[in-house]
């Protein structure tokens, strides 16, 4: 038996369920006495075998943590992106998973960083952080919004090391706000152990679950929908489309569309776009489709329309389905956080900070099919 044999199955144990992760989200990692082999960028977890990881250099990669690296975010993420690619093993050719640096610290042999849809209603919630606190503070850290990376592990440790001198122990949960969820384990029933119970804790808090039943809705509207954004999108654009109670509710008013007016977390910035564009109707969807593209120098991936439903386009299929993917996920996440106080979502100037990161591009050319 492989070592990596308990990791792939694992990897795909949470990359197949939508619940956990979509598209080519989240990122695992194993430990031995040197080596950690963590996910290589680009790769996707529902799929992943043995080749698809990264051999990291244990002792090289905690060296990163005795350096000090440039103020400005770009020069910072090139520097650490260089040590990281410096810290793998001989012959190692992928990219190591943005996130490598946190999985190096947690001392547990295995992790699984996901975005469960249930964790990320709490996670996006304002009062997700006192919600927090009641439900796992004895097992688990909180880590605030930052920008993910080099600052985000800073942070991490920051606070997985006042949790060991408080607890005596370092934690096996990690809740980030806006983001997602770490589980650290010495096994991989471990790591199903706690994530069942992170899931049965929050089922507990639920006041109201996401109406996701299909529903009817006016056929020759769909294809008047269809055929106009394919107009303004252009040809060789891939158009998809999805109506259920939780879209049709949203896109009813503008107060009712508030909760998705904003992104919530990195991956529906990178899949499905940082604004999606909501219309009254179709006959306001070509000036608000021009509006959109004049706002933001680019096309919107998602546009729902009033009594209609919600589009996904793209350039190519598999990017509009990892789009709708995305979407729906946020339209969960809202219903989700009505159980945490509410939508909170991104800060403006992490969503400048998400949309201009070259690795969060680079996620998103794979994602989307193109050569990294
Ligand atoms: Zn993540």
């Amino acid at each position: 038996m492989g070592k990596l044999d308990d990791l792939v199955r694992l990897s795909h144990r949470y990359g197949l369920d939508p619940e956990w992760i979509l598209a080519g989200g989240g990122n695992t990692s194993f430990k031995d006495a040197t080596g950690l082999y963590v996910k290589a960028s680009g790769t996707s977890l529902g799929t992943i075998d043995e080749t698809g990881f990264c051999t990291i250099d244990r002792d090289r990669l905690m060296r990163i943590w005795e350096r000090s690296y440039p103020e400005d975010a770009d020069a910072r993420e090139a520097a650490v992106l260089a040590d990281l690619m410096a810290a793998r093993g001989e012959g190692q050719k992928g990219r190591p998973s943005v996130e490598t640096l946190l999985h190096g610290l947690f001392p547990q042999s295995y992790a699984v960083h996901s975005h469960p849809t249930i964790v990320n209603g709490l996670t996006c919630g304002r009062d997700g952080e006192a919600a927090f606190a009641r439900l796992f503070k004895d097992i688990a850290i909180w880590v605030p919004f930052v920008e993910p990376g080099y600052l985000l592990a800073r942070a991490v440790k920051a606070e997985a090391e006042a949790f060991r001198s408080r607890a005596g122990a370092f934690p096996n949960l990690m809740f980030m706000q806006n983001h997602g969820l770490l589980v650290a384990g010495e096994s991989a029933a471990e790591i199903d152990r706690l994530s069942a119970l992170v899931i049965s804790r929050l089922e507990a808090q639920i006041v109201r679950r996401p109406c996701l039943a299909a529903k009817a809705v006016d056929a020759t509207a769909i294809s008047r929908g269809a055929k106009a954004i394919k107009d303004l999108a252009g040809e060789g654009s891939t158009v998809l489309f999805r109506a259920d109670g939780e879209i049709l509710a949203r896109a009813a008013s503008e107060a009712a569309f508030a909760p998705l007016s904003l992104p919530f977390s990195p991956d529906h910035i990178v899949y499905a776009g940082h604004e999606f564009l909501c219309v009254d109707g179709l006959d306001s969807l070509p000036a608000g489709w021009l509006g959109y593209a004049d706002r933001n120098g680019q096309a919107p991936r998602i546009v729902l329309v009033r009594e209609t439903g919600a589009f996904a386009i793209s350039g190519n299929g598999a990017a509009a389905v990892n789009a709708m993917l995305l979407f729906v996920d946020a339209c969960k996440v809202a219903a989700y956080a009505e159980s945490f106080g509410g939508a909170s979502h991104m800060s403006p100037a992490m969503v400048h900070f998400i949309r201009n990161w070259e690795v969060e591009r680079f996620r998103a050319a794979v994602s989307q099919g193109g050569k990294p």
